[in-house]
C-alpha cells in the first residue's frame, strides 16, 4: 500500500513540498505528451504533479512509465459537466476527479460518450468556419488527432494559428472561439451532480475546479456549492491562475464552511496556455488527504 504521507515524501520538509493537481498533456488539449508532462514537472522542481486531461485516462500509462525519480503522480482527469447556476439557468462546470477507478463502468461509458460528442462538436465547429470561408478544413482537424481522444477548442485554436488565421490561442478563443463567440457549439455534458457521485462510487475524490473563473463565461452561484457539498463533492480548486483574489476569498470562506478540501493548481496546458507548471500549488496536508480518501487507485512515486 501507499503510505498516505505520500505527498510530503523525501527529502523536503511539508512546507515546502510543491504540488500541482490540475495538468493537460496531449491526451486531451495540452502540447506537452504524458511523458513530456512528468518530466517538464520533475524540471519544475514540482514533488506531486496530477494528470488530468479532459474526459480521458489514455495519458495514465505514459505518464507512470515515464515517472522520473521522486516525482509523485497522482491520477486524475477533469470531466466535462453541466451545472444548475443557481439562476434558473444552466452553466458548464468542470470537475476534477482524483485516483478513481478507470475501470468503472460507469465512468468509462460517460467518458467515451463525452469524447464521441467532443469531437462531434468540434467537427461542427470547424464545418461553419468552413463555410464562411476560413481556411479550416474539418477532415484534416479530426484526422490529426489521435483515435477517441477528447477533441477540444484548443485543437481548432492551433490550427487556426497554423493557418495564419490568429497569432495566437489565446487570439483565437478571442475572436471566434469563446462560449457564446460566433462559432460555439455547446455540447452535452455530463450532470455534475451525476458526475460528483459517480468519481466517489468509483473510489476518487471530486474536487470542482475553476469554480468562481469569470473570465471563461458565467459561474455558479454558491448555493449550488452548498448542493454539490451535500452529494459528495471532497474539494474546491481555490488557487487557480483564472481567479482573481475575490474570488479565491469567497471559495476559501465556502470550503472552511463547507468543510471542504481547498486545492491550489496551474491547470497547466503546455504552449496552448501561458501558465507555468507549479504557478499555483496545494498543500501537502491536502494532497496527503486525498491520497487516504481514494481507493480506485493509488498514487505512484517514480
Ligand atoms: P473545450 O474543452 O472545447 O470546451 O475548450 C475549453 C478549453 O479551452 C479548456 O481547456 C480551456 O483551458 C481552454 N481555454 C478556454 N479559454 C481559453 C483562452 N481564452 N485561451 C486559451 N485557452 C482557453
Ligand atoms: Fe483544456
Ligand atoms: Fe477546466
Ligand atoms: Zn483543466
Amino acid at each position: 500500500m501507499t503510505p498516505t504521507s505520500g505527498c510530503s515524501r523525501g527529502s523536503r520538509s511539508r512546507r515546502d513540498t510543491r504540488i500541482d493537481l490540475h495538468a493537460h498533456s496531449t491526451a486531451s488539449d495540452g502540447t506537452d505528451s504524458p511523458v513530456g508532462l512528468v518530466e517538464a514537472a520533475a524540471a519544475a522542481g514540482l514533488d506531486v504533479v496530477a494528470i488530468t486531461d479532459h474526459d480521458t485516462t489514455a495519458g495514465w500509462a505514459e505518464a507512470v512509465a515515464a515517472l522520473p525519480a521522486g516525482l509523485r503522480l497522482i491520477r486524475g482527469a477533469e470531466f466535462s459537466c453541466l451545472a444548475p447556476d443557481g439562476r434558473d439557468g444552466s452553466v458548464s462546470v468542470h470537475l476534477l476527479g482524483y485516483l478513481f477507478d478507470p475501470q468503472s463502468p460507469a465512468v468509462t461509458a460517460e467518458q467515451t460518450r463525452l469524447r464521441n460528442e467532443r469531437r462531434h462538436r468540434l467537427r461542427t465547429m470547424a464545418e461553419r468556419m468552413a463555410a464562411d470561408g476560413l481556411p479550416v478544413d474539418p477532415d484534416a482537424l479530426l484526422a490529426g488527432l489521435p483515435a477517441d481522444s477528447p477533441a477540444g477548442r484548443p485543437h481548432l485554436a492551433g490550427a487556426l494559428v497554423a493557418a495564419g488565421v490568429v497569432a495566437s490561442v489565446d487570439e483565437a478563443f478571442a475572436r471566434f472561439l469563446a462560449t457564446g463567440g460566433p462559432y460555439y457549439v455547446g455540447r452535452a455534458d455530463t450532470d455534475v451532480y451525476t458526475a460528483v457521485r459517480m468519481v466517489g462510487a468509483a473510489g476518487g475524490v471530486p474536487v470542482l475546479a475553476h469554480a468562481l473563473a469569470g473570465r471563461r463565461g458565467p459561474v455558479v452561484e454558491p448555493a449550488v456549492i452548498v448542493e454539490l457539498a451535500a452529494v459528495g463533492l471532497g474539494g474546491l480548486e481555490v488557487d487557480h491562475p483564472d481567479h482573481d483574489g475575490a474570488a479565491r476569498d469567497q471559495l476559501r470562506v465556502l470550503a472552511a464552511d463547507l468543510g471542504l478540501l481547498v486545492t491550489g493548481s496551474s491547470d497547466y496546458h503546455g504552449t496552448n496556455k501561458t501558465v507555468r507548471l507549479g504557478q499555483e500549488t496545494t498543500a501537502a496536508q491536502v494532497c496527503e488527504r486525498i491520497e487516504a480518501t481514494a481507493t480506485g487507485v493509488a498514487a505512484v512515486t517514480g
